[in-house]
């Protein structure tokens, strides 16, 4: 359970600091992203959180998670539109970060560089098994850094692996159980062989 950075009152703080929830399909990222920034709204802070306008599977303006827990947010369509709407918030999450482009990296430096905390969810990996970026990117420069997993749909193992159960090839594909399972490390393995076979 990830628990929020002790501040030391003794130091006036300027730099705020980054978080990066990460993970498979199906891991809970967004569930974990809500938990955060729900106990910062409990404490009053002023929360604002951003997705990218592509993911409208759910809701328009709604973060939604497959669990159906809501907070609400703003889409953007670029990650510069985040800079320019964050304001003077305390606290600003950010979800499904995988389908920003790399200029997310600067945004998000410059929103913890003037105080804020940053938290970001998005999958690691991409349906190939390869980093999808910008989150590896997101995950180094963070001061904080949360794997979260998934249940392997064809064996119960820990997943952290999203599979793509279509053919189809292009990189960004929205979809939910109809489009994806989460496997693990051998579970993906059998299921991108036995396509290579078929
Ligand atoms: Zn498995």
């Amino acid at each position: 359970m990830f628990l929020e950075p002790h501040i030391n009152n003794r130091v006036e703080r300027k730099a705020g600091w980054i978080e990066v929830i990460c993970g498979s399909m199906f891991s809970g990222k967004t569930e974990e992203l809500i938990r955060r920034l729900n106990r910062a709204l409990i404490a009053e802070q002023h929360v604002e959180i951003f997705k990218p306008s592509i993911d409208k599977r759910y809701h328009d303006t709604n973060v939604v998670s497959h669990n159906s827990s809501t907070i609400r947010s703003t889409p953007v369509d670029f990650a510069n539109d985040i800079l320019l709407k964050a304001g003077n918030c305390d606290v600003v999450g950010i979800d499904e970060a995988q389908f920003f482009d790399n200029s997310l990296i600067e945004v998000c430096e410059k929103l913890s560089a003037a105080g804020k905390r940053v938290v970001i969810a998005g999958l690691d990996m991409d349906f190939e098994a390869k980093p999808f970026e910008p989150v590896p990117f997101l995950m180094s420069i963070a001061e904080y850094v949360t794997k979260v997993h998934a249940i392997c749909a064809t064996c119960g193992n820990i997943a952290s692996f999203s599979f793509r159960l279509s053919t189809e090839t292009e990189k960004v594909k929205l979809g939910e159980k109809d489009l994806y399972q989460a496997r693990c490390r051998t579970c993906y393995q059998e299921g991108m062989k036995q396509r290579e076979n078929d």
